[in-house]
């Protein structure tokens, strides 16, 4: 990583921390964004969530994403306010200038490096669209294997399809403890995929973007701060 993320928050009471860690394009964040980040908090008793927006996500190359500097500065804004989620630049590039691919497996290595070695739990938050095209994601096994998972239900979903992209080597663990009594859990090898089906929000980036540049209100689908932001800047126009 180039730029690096400033050192792991101190620990409350000497314990190991859970840190959630939230890619997206975030062009721009949203309120489904933020109630999943909210849901997964309070259900996994997170101490963060780091918000990392990416710098070219491999799966949008050709896709034209509003510039880094304007995604990073509505992630901090929405980020305000809610003493644990935080802000990370682990994906700004050079200059921070957020042209550069980065991939999944090779972000969760680098906070397993800042996190693991105090003892830390990472938990991989994401969409379960965004999931189940993850057998198209660089060593998507050693990423299965790696962290924690929390999948957010989106609308039309239906949860028995998270585990057909999971490689059958994978299921199950031997002695495998709440995970395997929880029916939505599914137990790894040697994580856990958490099923997160609380928030039902089918707000999306793509609509709003859509709304903005067709003139019409995004109140509502942003936070008040990300849409006074968009105005004020004149995005997605
Ligand atoms: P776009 O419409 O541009 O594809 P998006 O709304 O899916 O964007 P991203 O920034 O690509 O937003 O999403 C980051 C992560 O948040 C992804 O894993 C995505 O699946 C998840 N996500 C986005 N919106 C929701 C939502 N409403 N409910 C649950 N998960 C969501």
């Amino acid at each position: 990583m180039s730029v690096k993320q400033p050192k792991a928050p101190s620990r409350a009471n000497g314990r190991s921390r859970k840190i959630g860690l939230f890619g997206g394009s975030f062009d721009p964040i949203h309120v489904g964004h933020v109630a999943v980040a909210r849901a997964a908090q309070r259900r996994f008793h997170l101490d963060h969530v780091l918000f990392i927006p990416l710098g070219r996500p491999p799966h949008k190359v050709r896709h034209r994403l509003a510039p880094f500097p304007h995604r990073f500065a509505m992630v901090a804004l929405a980020c305000a306010g809610h003493p644990q989620f935080v802000p990370s630049l682990a994906e700004a590039g050079p200059k921070l200038g957020g042209q550069r691919v980065y991939y999944s497996i090779d972000t969760v290595r680098h906070f397993r490096h800042v996190f693991h070695r105090h003892g830390d739990h990472l938990y991989f938050i994401l969409g379960a669209d965004s999931f189940l095209k993850i057998p198209m994601w660089k060593e998507y096994v050693a990423l299965l294997n790696s962290c924690n998972f929390i999948v957010a239900s989106r609308p039309g979903f239906r949860s028995d399809v998270l585990r057909m992209v999971i490689p059958r080597e994978l299921l199950g663990r031997p002695h495998a403890s709440a995970a395997s009594a929880d029916p939505h859990a599914i137990a790894l090898r040697r994580t856990t995929v958490h099923l997160l089906d609380s928030v039902a929000s089918d707000v999306s980036a793509t609509e709003v973007r859509r709304r903005c540049h067709r003139g019409q209100s995004i109140r509502g689908l942003v936070p008040p701060l990300i849409e006074e932001y968009i105005g004020k800047q004149a995005l997605y126009r």
